[in-house]
């Protein structure tokens, strides 16, 4: 009796230990999986960018929507980096690229003089009477302004 009481432990101690072995072993390969995952997803977007880069200045591209989108976000990412600098009290120093207060005249990091913006012109000081044209070039005026910023923007990833 006792003999087959140990056969059944043993037994279930064997089918145990195969049970965990395999648990073990599948963990590690899920590792595995979700790390080949991860180097796929990079490789993706290493091809991602070079496409973009490649293709960026292309109208004729197929992969023109797409680029047309990335710029949509550089642009708006790039607006909303000035919004936050402009709640900080900083600015961008254009020498190194380094966010320094505005109270400074020169940049911390690399001493260049501060290239300051004029101050942000509240909306409700802009006088509503305007003439049609002047308006128009207003708006040109931005518009450059913005591709400036994306070329820019272009440049920083390039380093990256
Ligand atoms: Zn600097």
């Amino acid at each position: 009796m006792f003999e087959n009481l140990n056969e059944k432990i043993t037994k279930t101690g064997k089918a145990v230990e195969g049970k965990t072995k395999k648990i073990a072993e599948s963990a590690k390969l899920s590792y595995k999986v979700s790390e080949e995952k991860r180097a796929l997803e990079q490789l993706f977007t290493a091809l991602g960018k070079a496409c973009y880069k490649a293709e960026s200045e292309n109208s004729e591209s197929v992969y023109a929507d797409s680029c047309a989108e990335i710029n949509a976000k550089i642009t708006k990412i790039e607006e909303m980096k000035a919004q936050i600098r402009a709640v900080k009290g900083l600015v961008v120093c254009d020498n190194c690229g380094a966010e320094v207060s505005i109270e400074n005249d020169y940049c911390g990091k690399c001493g260049s003089k501060l290239n300051k913006p004029a101050p942000v012109e509240e909306p409700v000081e802009e006088p509503q009477t305007e003439p049609l044209d002047e308006v128009d070039d207003a708006v040109s005026a931005e518009e450059s302004e913005a591709e400036v910023e994306k070329v820019e923007e272009i440049d920083e990833n390039k380093d990256e």
